[in-house]
């Protein structure tokens, strides 16, 4: 009989091989005092462990295989030194001396307070960084428990060659080390798609499943195993002819990848000759790397309140104007689009007013608007911006501007931030492009005036399809209607762009819907010869483009736009995608 085991997609490829568990088995941290003379042992107990988890990371970042990615090395590095912050470091030893503790629950009172105050921050990613912390205590608790294993991952994985690695958890270390040794794809308990062992897992083209609660529990050591990283599922008990089946899918999906990776250095041209323009999304000025890797033009849309995000006070000016600098030096030439603090809704920071009780926050005061009512906070941004802009091509993107006098505010504190900086004989290049995402619908109705006051435009989806469907984008229980085909979005998206044509001002899309090759005809169709996409779904998006015959797809793209239902629409789009 099958077994099929259903997580979290975490990273895609389908891989079979044999299980592997790998099991920690580390015993629950009990709550135990000491005597006062055993106070100086359990303090030299939690300092060599300390000391043997940070060897133990140093150790594995000098035998990473050369051809990993940089930030493999970056990943070790960061765990490293949270190790050396006193909250792991040093708050533990203290608590032993003041309290009493056994080292082992002075580190997991360490690891409830850390875990507690991750939690409380709302920024979704921010959060997500919570698995660092729980993974780096972890190491040292492995560390008190059993002594020093020099390097090796849940106490010696070798032989993991060719096989399924089936684990509690898994930390970026580790998923590197398990990589090295040539497991075909990781299982994992706990985590999710946001953590770095995710990402890592990602970067490392090794499929993995996430948050597949009970896997140790369910699998057996040696039982062949299917895992499909893009569907975040699991088979196991598999017959021959099942298993030959998976085998003939994964192949296919490695050709298919080897072949993506084959168009990084091909032109995004479709069959007629059309250029198109792709650039990357980025959040974190990392992200650059993959950004490169996928050959993009640029950035599209770089996010920039991951950088405010979970703060208690906004960056300074300078630290800003270093990380945007570092960014335009790292893209050599090509350029770096930064949109101004979005934050509000999904994303939050302590030193800006959150919702008001009751009210909606998607339509409260989020984006240009909490940035028009903190001019210091945003006379700041726009200064680090502006000087980061005599490095290299910048262009300035405002998010969710709705009405003109917005937009005349936002250009009256970019002229006001460049006369500041002209008087403090700051460099910065004086015909910065000023554009806006178009992201309200009354802007879209209204995109010739914004058009005319702005050097481009920039569709953004996600929330274009939120406020003109009246479907808030983080409520899962209607997920279900948002609907990109609708006919009142693709409208809205071909009158920004028609408008763009006739202000000569080039039209970008940046929302999600732009990764989506399903989307891709339709979008070259309605006119759009720019996207802006993640770099993981870059290539894909470029395979569409060059299978795209836009004229032709015009045409069609005019029935869907006039299709009298949802399902003729649906029906006409996959006419469009198998022309
Ligand atoms: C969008 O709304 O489409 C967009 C790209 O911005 P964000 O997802 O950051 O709101
Ligand atoms: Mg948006």
């Amino acid at each position: 009989m099958v077994l099929a085991l259903h997580g979290i997609a975490a990273a895609p490829g389908i891989a079979i091989g044999p299980a592997r568990k790998l099991d920690p088995g580390l015993p629950e941290p009990r709550c135990r005092r000491v005597p006062p003379e055993a106070v100086p042992r359990e303090v030299a107990r939690l300092r060599a462990a300390l000391r043997a988890a940070a060897g133990e990371l140093q150790a594995l970042r000098s035998r990473l295989p050369p051809e990993l990615p940089a930030e493999v090395g970056a990943f070790l590095e960061t765990h490293r030194l949270m190790l050396a912050d006193p909250a792991i470091a040093q708050a533990p030893l203290a608590r032993i001396r003041r309290e009493r503790w056994a080292a082992e629950w002075a580190l997991e009172l360490a690891r409830r307070e850390l875990v507690a105050a991750f939690d409380a921050i709302e920024d979704p990613y921010l959060r997500a960084r919570r698995v660092d912390v729980e993974q780096v205590i972890g190491r040292v608790a492995r560390h008190l428990a059993e002594g020093p294993r020099r390097g090796e991952p849940h106490g010696g994985a070798a032989g993991v060659t060719g096989m399924v690695v089936v684990c509690a958890e898994l930390d970026p270390a580790e998923a590197a080390l398990l990589a090295g040794q040539g497991a075909a794809a990781l299982v994992v308990e706990g985590g999710g798609p946001l953590s770095h062992a995710a990402i890592l897992a990602r970067s490392l083209g090794l499929p993995c499943v996430m948050g597949m609660h009970g896997a140790l529990a369910w699998l057996r050591e040696g039982e062949p195993l299917v895992v499909d990283g893009r569907a975040g599922v699991v088979l196991a008990g598999a017959d021959p002819r099942l298993l030959a089946a998976c085998r003939r899918a994964g192949a296919g999906e490695r050709r298919e990848r080897r072949a993506l990776a084959r168009l990084r250095a091909e032109p995004a041209r479709t069959r007629d000759g059309r250029e198109v323009v792709l650039r990357a999304n980025v959040e974190l000025p990392e992200d650059l790397r993959a950004a490169r890797r996928v050959a993009a033009a640029g950035v599209g849309l770089y996010r920039t309140e991951f950088l405010f995000a979970g703060r208690a006070e906004p960056p300074p000016e300078e630290e800003q104007y270093r990380t945007y600098a570092r960014m335009v030096r790292a893209l050599r030439g090509q350029p770096l689009t930064i949109r101004t603090l979005d934050l509000g809704v999904d994303k939050a920071a302590g030193f800006a007013p959150g919702p008001a009780p009751g009210t909606s926050p998607a339509l409260g005061l989020r984006a240009v608007r909490l940035c028009l009512r903190e001019p210091a906070l945003f006379l700041a941004q726009l200064r680090a911006i502006l000087r980061a802009s005599a490095h290299g091509p910048v262009r300035l993107m405002i998010p969710m501007l709705s009405s003109l006098r917005e937009l005349e505010q936002v250009l009256a504190l970019v002229e006001r931030a460049k006369a500041e900086l002209a008087r403090a004989r700051r460099r910065f290049d004086p015909g910065l492009p000023v554009g806006a995402m178009i992201e309200v619908p009354a802007a879209a109705l209204a995109a010739g005036r914004f058009a005319r006051r702005l050097d481009f435009l920039s569709i953004g989806t996600n929330d274009l399809i939120q406020y003109t469907l009246a479907i808030d984008r983080v409520d899962e229980q209607v997920a279900h209607l948002y609907d990109p085909l609708h006919p009142a979005v693709l409208a809205l998206i071909r009158a920004v762009v028609h408008a763009g044509r006739r202000a000569r001002v080039p039209v970008a899309l940046c929302g999600e819907m732009a990764a989506d090759p399903r989307y891709t005809r339709l979008l070259l169709g309605l006119g759009l010869t720019e996207l802006s996409i993640h770099p993981a779904f870059l290539l894909e998006v470029k395979a569409a483009v060059r299978a795209t015959h836009v004229a032709r797809a015009a045409q069609l793209v005019r029935r869907i736009l006039a299709a009298p239902h949802p399902e003729a629409a649906e029906r006409l789009l996959e006419r469009l995608n198998a022309l």
